[in-house]
């Protein structure tokens, strides 16, 4: 709630008092990106005109005009007919995505080593022969095969197609006379499924989790 008091003025105090009827609207979802214009993180109607009102954001419309704070007020008024926060001074429009301006970044975030990921970093494709599966064709293949010390890591585990993974079975990619189109590594990004599946979506965010889905580098 920290940020909340940085605003200091009694139009953002009236905001969060629990008895106005926006109350409830300022707890829902805004979508969040970083100066690429990439989802990071969902957060609250609340914290977002916060950060609007430091400055270190800016509301999202839905022609991908940004405005600060004073300019989204402004901009509130000739849109009446979307969701409003009412001050006893004036009304404002709750954005539902923002952007903002001093994050380059995406936050650095362990990505869970899960089969979904290995997928997802491995872009369905069988690391041995490199075709594009349906997941349900592909296998997670430890490199170096467990019974001799592979470890179930991101360095040592890929995709694999069955036809590869039954033709390497229980050797090493050299003894199997195969190689890795790739060496695998720990990712360095986070999945934006999180953003996508984990809360509920405005239709305003899709543009911007479409293209982060499609212009996102998954694998380092
Ligand atoms: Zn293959």
């Amino acid at each position: 709630m920290g940020p909340i008091l940085v605003m200091g003025m009694s139009a953002a105090a009236d905001m969060v008092a629990p008895s106005l009827p926006g109350a409830g609207l300022l707890n829902s979802k805004v979508l969040v990106l970083n100066r690429s214009y990439l989802p990071v993180h969902v957060t609250s109607v609340k914290r977002a005109f916060a950060l609007l009102y430091q400055g270190v954001a800016k509301a999202v419309d839905e022609q991908y005009h940004t405005f600060d704070f004073d300019s989204w007020r402004d901009f509130s008024a000739t849109a009446p007919d979307h969701e409003i926060v009412t001050t006893i001074s004036w009304k404002i429009r709750v954005p539902r995505v923002i952007v903002l301006l001093f994050f380059d970044r995406l936050p650095k975030k362990e990505v869970k080593f899960t089969r979904h990921n290995v997928f997802e970093r491995d872009k369905n494709t069988c690391q041995y022969c490199g075709q594009i599966f349906e997941r349900n064709d592909l296998n997670l293949d430890h490199v170096v095969p467990r019974d001799r010390g592979g470890l179930t890591i991101w360095e040592n585990v890929v995709c694999s197609c069955i036809p590869c993974n039954t033709r390497k079975g229980n050797r090493l990619p050299r003894e199997a006379q195969m190689s890795l189109i790739r060496k695998p590594k720990r990712p360095k990004w986070r999945p934006f499924v999180q953003v996508t599946f984990s809360s509920p979506q405005h239709e305003s965010w899709r543009h911007f989790v479409d293209l982060a889905y499609w212009n996102v580098e998954l694998s380092d």
